[in-house]
Formats: C-alpha cells, structure tokens, sequence
C-alpha cells in the first residue's frame, strides 16, 4: 500500500460534467475524439472520488492506485473532485450545495480515520502545480474544512 499523507480538493471547472464526461476527459488520447480535443490519453479517471451535485458520492479509483490530479503531490495524496464551476460557497448559492459539503465532510472524517498518517488537507490552488497554473480550483477556502475537523 502507497503511504497516504494528504488528500486534494479539486473542482471541474464545469457545472455539468458527469463521472462518466471526466474519464473521457482523462482517458482519450489528445485529438482522438473530436468531442475531446482536450484528452489527456492518461490510463485511467485522475481522481479518487468524485461527487456530482446531486451530492452522490462516486469512488472512481482505488485508494492504493496513484491518482492523477495534482501535479508533484500525487503519489502520496488522495484526490478528491466535486463537480461545479466557480465559488462553492455560500452553500446553496454557490456550486456547492449543503448535501455536498456534508458529504465531503464525512468523506474526509473517514479518510482521516483510515489513515492517520494524513498530515495535510489542500486545495489544489494552494500547491504549487495550481499556484503555478493559476488554479482557482477546488472553488473554496479549505481552511474552512480544517476548520471544522479540528
Ligand atoms: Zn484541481
């Protein structure tokens, strides 16, 4: 098992995308698909969990595989995606709605059980890959989450 020592917050970017519109996303090769110029040819969904905003919350990749989500932070971290473009809060008004937040509230309280050798809670804008490319991402302050964990 990879030691896990962090978990990232991320955003899509876009209110509408689904589990499966991610791994396309992740999973086709640049220029293969029209619909996904963008594709980024990896082998596999960079993140580990994912909750749409119906608040349902989708494991998309085991915990002991390396993600792919935050450039120099992934082989020890767990990267967690919440759908949504924008600021996340306030809740409701934002992308994020309170079932959302709850959720990955408990989601967090769980992975700080499972591995108490998590140190550290990220937002991805707060590292340096999302300082370097000017990320707003995940869309929200996550000193609020440490906030409320400690
Ligand atoms: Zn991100």
């Amino acid at each position: 098992m990879r030691p896990i020592r962090q978990i990232t917050y991320h955003q899509t970017g876009y209110p509408n995308d689904t589990v499966e519109s991610i791994t396309r996303w992740h999973t086709t090769a640049p220029g293969d698909d029209p619909k996904n110029p963008k594709g980024l040819g990896w082998s596999h969904i960079g993140y580990h969990f994912i909750f749409t905003p119906d608040a349902v919350l989708h494991k998309t990749l085991a915990q002991g595989v390396v993600g792919n989500h935050c450039r120099g932070d992934n082989a020890d971290s767990i990267g967690i995606c919440c759908v949504g473009a924008g600021a996340a809060f306030p809740l409701d008004k934002g992308y994020m709605t309170l079932a959302m937040f709850q959720g990955l509230l408990r989601l967090t309280r769980q992975l700080l059980v499972a591995y108490p050798t998590i140190r550290s809670l990220w937002g991805h804008r707060e590292r340096a890959s999302g300082i370097e490319q000017r990320k707003s991402c995940p869309g929200f302050e996550v000193d609020v989450l440490r906030a409320l964990l400690t």
